[in-house]
């Protein structure tokens, strides 16, 4: 049986493992991430593939990381939430190793594992939105996985969904992310609360003042029929459904899946976002409805999409 080791590489933690050819784990780990040092972060990547290798027959490494990948799948030109700048990962990790080694942008690694053994499995044009504190993009057409010309492809965050809107730290304004991410749902129920208290006395006493309120709290003040709680929900499910059917205008995908951190709370929009995409969808009425499917595979997709792209390297 073929064996590779996935790594997904975030600002916070390292998650990796054995990944067999069916996009079974075997063992894995988590280590805390050394986001801010890129020689120790190469050799904490290093120092966990070498410790399974001893232990697992493997033939190749696929590393997912938080950044903007070149095209040759080795240098890591930017990530906001480290400190690579022209970073060839691939390479420092390659000579520490001694294994063929390929770096893919995280989310386009999610979005290969949940294409190839989640919520995507059978479909052929997947869609895959990560909808976290921002939200992170995979595409996967006629079976590939689509990279763009420089590796920059699917960054779907970004695009400028309201002119002139609010303010992205990309540097440009309106951008998708700041209307139909986890912060910008933290930040609506925030808002509704300040304007209307009395429709918001779950988030309120969840979070004690609207300065307290956290994330979980929205999800739980939602499901306890909080309507200030409902409302942003109702508001992130109609921004996202406006941004899959811009995609779907371009891309024609037969699935888009769901994922991050926001997905686990997909009960509470998942129905509303495909209800909007029907009706905002151009030549809806005459063309068949992409599925709109909730992740599967939760965390472990990044790690075992970074291990099955290795294994097809
Ligand atoms: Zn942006």
């Amino acid at each position: 049986m073929a064996l590779t080791i996935g790594v997904d590489v975030g600002g916070t933690k390292i998650a990796f493992g054995v990944v067999d050819e069916n996009g079974g784990i075997l063992e894995r780990g988590l280590r805390h991430s050394p986001a801010g040092d890129p020689e120790k972060m190469a050799l904490t990547i290093a120092d966990v593939v070498n410790e399974l290798a001893a232990r697992h027959e493997v033939e190749a490494v696929g590393i997912g990381a938080a950044g903007f990948v070149d095209e040759t799948r080795s240098v890591i030109r930017f990530a906001p939430n480290l400190a690579w700048r022209e970073e060839p990962l691939r390479m420092k990790v390659g000579e520490l190793v001694g294994l063929p080694v390929v770096v893919e942008n995280d989310a386009n690694a999610m979005a290969w594992g949940e294409y190839r053994y989640g919520a995507g499995r059978g479909e052929s044009h997947v869609v895959c939105v990560t909808v976290g504190t921002g939200i992170g993009g995979g595409i996967v057409l006629g079976g590939d996985l689509y990279r763009g010309r420089w590796g920059m492809g699917a960054e779907l965050g970004h695009m400028q969904t309201v002119p002139g809107g609010r303010p992205c730290g990309c540097g440009n304004n309106g951008c998708w992310e700041r209307y139909a991410s986890g912060s910008s749902l933290l930040a609506e129920a925030k808002e509704n609360a300040e304007a209307d208290p009395a429709a918001a006395t779950h988030l309120l006493r969840l979070g004690g003042s609207v300065e307290g309120i956290r994330g979980e709290h929205v999800t739980e003040a939602a499901r306890l029929g909080d309507r200030a709680a409902l409302d942003a929900f109702e508001s992130l499910a109609g921004w996202l459904a406006q941004g899959l059917a811009d995609l779907a205008a371009i891309l024609d995908p037969g699935c888009f899946i769901l994922g991050g951190g926001v997905s686990g709370a997909a009960d509470l929009f998942a129905d509303r976002v495909r209800d909007e995409f029907a009706a905002r969808l151009t030549g809806r009425g005459h063309r068949p409805l992409a599925d709109i499917r909730v992740a599967e595979m939760g965390p472990s997709a990044g790690l075992v999409g970074a291990g099955d792209l290795a294994r097809l390297r």
